[in-house]
């Protein structure tokens, strides 16, 4: 992520809610998509204070009411109560069980990172208000009688609220072995299943089967017990991103997406340090993917040399790079009021 500059010069990032140094109010401004300095015009008025802006704005009531969100909603919007992304929630926690605030301000935030980099990638976002795309919803619940799937169905994507406990997701991480387990993770993989109903599913199935395999033999459910059963297919290095893509094609999918998401994010991110020489053309995605593979090596030995665990695990094989061209080719997809298909529910 590109960090941003306060009206007083003092740097801001994607999270800020005010200004360390001058301890104005900022937030991110849906017009400008800037995180910026915000005047104050009246209780409920703010402006946007990039010059080339200007836009009247409002808070998102999330962050007025809970911290949970440091957006802004446009004036013209009188009926819009949450920012963009606030309001594609369907369920959030419930706030009277201790601990769970914190939990769920780290859901949004990494919710808000991914969607404004899925949207950066110029992929559009179902909004539930509008009929235009497979409208895109979200769900944070807890375990009660019934575990909660984190997975997606239809649009809707449910996370569990136990992915946001820092311990119980490093347990998990270890009882499966994956070399990393995060919540921005999570939302990338889901989102994936999300635009493979939306883009893959209706216009390029045919292409998805010849890379990833036929969706529909094995079917999921017989996939998935498989999987847990006997464990991921023995040569998945050679042809998988990761062990859990080898399930199914429809997990496979959702792997290479959210790989993708990762490199066009840090690749991006690199691109606002001019100290790192990461310019590349948009379209050309030999470039991304060399810039990515040259600055996850660098980045994996600084994270070794404090012990971290790798940034950028994955081997990218002949294989994994035709399908993580396919993702960037995806961009080039606009469909229109597609029929929600109502077949995949997968986690
Ligand atoms: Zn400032
Ligand atoms: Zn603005
Ligand atoms: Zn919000
Ligand atoms: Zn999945």
């Amino acid at each position: 992520m590109q960090t941003f500059r306060c009206q007083c010069g003092h740097k801001l990032f994607f999270g800020s809610s005010f200004c360390v140094s001058c301890q104005e109010t900022v937030g991110m401004c849906p017009t400008c998509r800037q995180v910026t300095a915000l005047k104050s015009l009246d209780n409920e008025t703010w402006q946007c204070m990039n010059q080339a802006c200007g836009q009247k704005l409002k808070l998102c009531r999330n962050r007025v009411e809970y911290k949970a969100c440091n957006c802004t909603i446009a004036i013209e919007e009188p009926d819009q109560a949450y920012c963009n992304y606030c309001r594609l929630n369907q369920v959030i926690p419930n706030l009277s069980i201790e601990g769970n605030l914190v939990k769920w301000r780290r859901l949004e935030a990494a919710k808000r990172r991914v969607l404004y980099g899925v949207e950066s990638n110029g992929l559009p976002i179902g909004d539930p208000s509008r009929n235009d795309y497979l409208p895109l919803k979200f769900e944070f619940k807890e375990d009660d009688a019934r575990p909660v799937s984190t997975g997606h169905a239809c649009g809707l994507i449910t996370i569990n609220l136990q992915e946001a406990d820092s311990v119980k997701r490093e347990q998990t991480r270890v009882e499966f072995g994956e070399p990393q387990r995060t919540l921005v993770g999570h939302f990338r993989h889901e989102l994936g299943h999300y635009y493979w109903d939306m883009l893959v599913e209706p216009s390029k199935l045919e292409a998805f089967r010849q890379l990833f395999g036929n969706e529909e033999n094995p079917t999921y459910a017989d996939a998935q017990a498989a999987y847990y059963a006997n464990g991921p297919q023995p040569d998945w290095q050679s042809r998988f991103i990761s062990a859990y893509a080898s399930m199914h094609p429809w997990e496979d999918f959702a792997e290479s997406f959210a790989a993708y998401l990762d490199m066009t994010s840090i690749v991006s991110t690199a691109q606002s340090f001019p100290r790192i020489n990461a310019a590349v053309p948009p379209d050309d995605f030999d470039a991304w993917l060399k810039a990515y593979r040259e600055i996850g090596v660098m980045a994996n030995e600084f994270n070794r040399d404090i012990g971290l665990l790798d940034l950028v695990p994955e081997v990218f094989n002949k294989l994994v790079i035709e399908k993580l061209r396919f993702m960037h080719d995806l961009q080039e997809i606009r469909v229109q009021s597609p029929e929600s298909s109502g077949s995949s529910s997968s986690s």
